[in-house]
């Protein structure tokens, strides 16, 4: 038995009960299935229930399972550490915005195998707010400078910043590193470049949305309290070593 559409009403009731305690507008925050481990056919009840953004952390899941799922049309978004010599992969799957931007390197190439292809594709720079070794993301002192040398990029639209909290129990730890990426943002809008959206903050998973919509995210990302349990450790997808 699934009880996928039960959750995603919860979930649904979340966002909203957040966005109105917070005087925002529901419509203004996204919700995003994480969709990792998660098999097609699951993801499949999702979608009929309403859902249509979707975000995997590893190209070979999105190659198992696009052709379960290009019939429904769902928008693809990746949210996984993006190794270099998978950037020709991923673009082969319709895959519309990379939230995982986070280093110089990554962007120059993207923007290389762009051009190869005439295509373009949007970004978000993924910021490592909780200083956590463990977790990728480019260090909050230097998302400025990564996001002007971004910019200069025609290929990659950067549509805003993206961020994992960090993991505890404890709100009080959570909060600054939403509150930090908002901060971030409001930066990047200073400095006004050209062709930069700095419009999405991509923040907020099970135990967190609330916490994330308050201080302004726009995409939630969600699997667990969806989809249930992963067999996987967190660790399995976000270390590089792995
Ligand atoms: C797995 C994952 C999520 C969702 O986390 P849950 O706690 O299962 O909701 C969100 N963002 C990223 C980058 C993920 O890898």
């Amino acid at each position: 038995m699934s009880h996928i559409p039960e959750n995603l009403a919860l979930i649904l009731q979340r966002i909203e009960r957040a966005c109105i305690a917070n005087n925002r507008d529901p419509q203004d925050v996204r919700l995003l299935l994480a969709t990792k481990t998660v098999p097609a056919d699951r993801i499949r009840l999702a979608i009929a229930a309403g859902q249509t953004l979707i975000g995997e952390n590893k190209i070979q899941e999105i190659k198992e399972k696009y052709h379960d799922l290009v019939d429904l049309k769902p928008i693809n978004h990746f949210i996984g550490h993006l190794q270099t010599n998978k950037i020709k992969d991923i673009l082969k799957y319709d895959v519309t915005c990379i939230h995982s931007v986070d280093r110089l390197d990554l962007a120059s190439k993207l923007h290389q195998r762009l051009t190869l292809e005439n295509k373009k594709i949007e970004v978000l720079i993924q910021v490592n707010t909780s200083q956590e070794e463990s977790k990728f993301g480019v260090a909050p002192e230097e998302a400025l400078a990564l996001i002007q040398e971004v910019a200069q990029f025609d290929t990659l639209r950067i549509k805003g910043l993206m961020t994992i909290g960090l993991f505890s129990a404890d709100e009080a730890q959570i909060r600054p590193c939403f509150k930090l990426l908002k901060s971030i943002q409001q930066q990047a809008i200073q400095l006004n470049l050209p062709q930069v959206e700095m419009k999405e903050l991509s923040m907020g998973m099970s135990g967190d949305l609330e916490i994330a919509i308050a201080e302004g995210a726009t995409i939630v990302r969600v699997g667990t309290a969806i989809f249930g349990e992963r067999i996987y450790p967190d660790s399995y997808y976000w270390n590089e070593n792995k």
